[in-house]
């Protein structure tokens, strides 16, 4: 799948939960992306909640802000880079991030950073509206 169709329909689902969840305040939206909650009653939210597994191993992982306001791609690359194409990137650079390459790809590899399921990083950047807190991830080159 592309970045671009992922981005859209994971944006749709979250869509579709804030809807449902129009009367709840700030604070009980962000607890209920808990993940343990979203378990529970959003098993389609993210493949990993059928096998019951975390995407980062820490404590409190939320998951409002699944994929992640710093994370930016190009499904026709970015640029060159020793004759291979980024597709993404981070934009803070994050220590706790990392590259996948192939022989041909340069790809952002998030499996380590656990930024944006903090619920201190969700409050500063929240939002009822995922694509509008997450409008530069999908970069022009
Ligand atoms: S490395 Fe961390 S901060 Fe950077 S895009 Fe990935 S999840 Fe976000």
């Amino acid at each position: 799948m592309s970045y671009t169709n992922w981005f859209r329909q994971h944006g749709n689902k979250h869509q579709a939960i804030l809807q449902k969840l129009h009367h709840l305040t700030d604070e009980e939206i962000i607890e209920y992306f808990r993940f343990d909650n979203m378990v529970k009653n959003e098993p389609d939210f993210c493949l990993l909640y059928a096998e019951n597994k975390k995407c980062h191993e820490m404590k409190n992982l939320n998951c409002y802000l699944c994929a992640c306001p710093n994370f930016r791609f190009n499904d026709a690359g970015f640029r060159q880079e020793a004759n291979k194409t980024l597709y993404s990137y981070c934009t803070i650079d994050s220590a706790e991030g990392d590259q996948f390459t192939t022989d041909e790809a340069i790809h952002q590899n998030c499996s380590g950073c656990t930024v944006p399921h903090h619920e201190r990083y969700i409050r500063q950047h929240f939002s009822r509206d995922w694509f509008e807190i997450m409008k530069a991830v999908p970069s022009p080159i």
